[in-house]
């Protein structure tokens, strides 16, 4: 064959004899016959474990591999696809050098979509490389498999976060680990009760753990009964966007409650038509949940209206924003504001925020931890908005460990690069 070496340099293989070329121009497809370089006639590597192995038959006859296309025009490997019998696997297809085992794409092609999935869109991804975003699912999970095989992700952990994500329109959840001092996605796998972060550190092992001296979560029972057996000795602390968050949800309470009232009461008078009060309400959502310092004139306003017409309402965004401030304080004076703000909820007469007070109050200790601490709540937080991100381009992926390898590609660490330009 001429230019064998330009041939294998196109088609991004290595170890590989290419024996032909054939362009079948109906199909649009340059087929490329190939068979491995180093393959003695009688022996081969398993497929699965690579160890040398004697042949056993030719397997199904030839086979094909699509490889990136050149041009516009698509790319084929065609090449015998024997097998062999290895000592553990039994009879298997023997291993070849330009494609995973068990696959129907070469590894640049693999290693493109990576790069793909973690840079564009869906639908980028699915018509440049002309397959199924399913397929794009399955190539993901195998580059990521091969990536974590080749990295010690477990390394150096100090300060951990512990996290659990709804996907699936919120019917699934993941739970994550994530690195408070890199950054880094550490770990997902899914579900979230004991038996899953019990997983995490089996998988991180007794004497990782215990070197592990910050933990923060979101107050779920689950975990601390976990963390307390595999760290004892870590520090545990709330995350603050999370106990930010449970006073915004206990807001919106209020002001749907007060948007559902206000709404009755016409309903009773003048069926079918909404008065203007209960659509304001629906309109003053975004100003009660923004911090005020990034309120516009016009949310402002709405503020002030809010306060006019709905004392009990403003109350309850009052006491939001007092304890969102509890945070930007220092430790020394967090404490104290802490209390007050408990006392002050407990005599508020909202029982959203009346129950909120009780969990603060059981939560107390991990929250003042997490300030005196300063855990680094804004790079937990972006993990977890990057990852709910993922969760959504994820969705049409059969399964969850398509999207754990999307996200941990994406935040892990170790994202993928361009075939040939390492
Ligand atoms: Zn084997």
């Amino acid at each position: 064959m001429q230019n064998a070496t330009l041939w294998r340099a196109l088609l991004g293989v290595e170890k590989t004899v290419v024996e032909d070329i054939e362009f079948d121009e109906d199909e649009e497809l340059l087929v490329a016959h190939v068979r491995p370089r180093a393959r003695a006639r009688a022996r081969g590597r398993c497929g699965r474990c690579e160890r040398r192995a004697p042949a056993y038959d030719r397997g199904e006859g030839r086979r094909r591999w699509r490889a990136l296309d050149l041009g516009t025009v698509r790319v084929v490997l065609e090449a015998e696809a024997p097998r062999v019998r290895c000592p553990e696997h039994g009879p298997t297809v023997a291993a070849v050098p330009w494609a995973r085992h068990g696959t129907g794409h070469t590894y640049v092609f693999d290693e493109q979509v990576a790069w793909l999935a973690t840079q564009c869109s869906k639908t980028a991804v699915t018509e440049l490389m002309r397959i199924a975003w399913r397929t794009v699912g399955a190539i993901i999970t195998r580059v990521w498999a091969d990536v974590e095989a080749l990295h010690d992700r477990f390394a150096d952990l100090r300060r951990l976060g512990i996290d659990e994500i709804s996907y699936k329109r919120g019917h699934r959840y993941l739970t994550v680990v994530v690195d408070h001092d890199t950054g880094r996605l550490v770990w997902a796998a899914p579900g979230r009760n004991k038996a899953t972060l019990e997983g995490f550190f089996d998988a991180l092992g007794p004497e990782r753990s215990v070197q592990i001296t910050h933990i923060s979560a979101d107050g779920a029972d689950w975990i601390s009964t976990v963390v307390a057996e595999k760290c004892p000795n870590a520090v545990r602390c709330a995350d603050p966007f999370h106990v930010v968050r449970w006073a915004t949800d206990a807001l919106d309470e209020v002001r749907r409650q007060a948007w559902n009232e206000s709404r009755g009461a016409v309903t009773q008078r003048r069926a079918g038509r909404a008065s203007g009060h209960a659509k304001a309400l629906k309109g003053a959502r975004y100003a009660l949940w923004k911090n005020p310092e990034n309120l516009t004139s016009r949310q402002q306003a709405k503020l002030a209206w809010v306060a006019k017409t709905d004392p009990r309402l403003h109350r309850a965004y009052l006491l939001k924003e007092g304890l969102r401030l509890v945070f930007q304080l220092p430790h020394s004076e967090a404490k104290e504001a802490l209390d007050i703000w408990i006392g002050w909820a407990r005599r508020c007469r909202i029982p959203a925020f009346i129950d909120l007070q009780r969990r603060i109050v059981k939560h107390r200790a991990a929250i003042l931890a997490a300030i005196e601490h300063g855990l680094s709540n804004g790079r937990i937080e972006s993990v977890n908005t990057k990852i709910r991100l993922i969760t959504r381009i994820a969705f049409g992926f059969r399964s969850p460990e398509a999207l754990i390898a999307l996200a941990m590609l994406n935040l892990g660490g170790h994202r993928p690069v361009l075939p040939g330009r390492k």
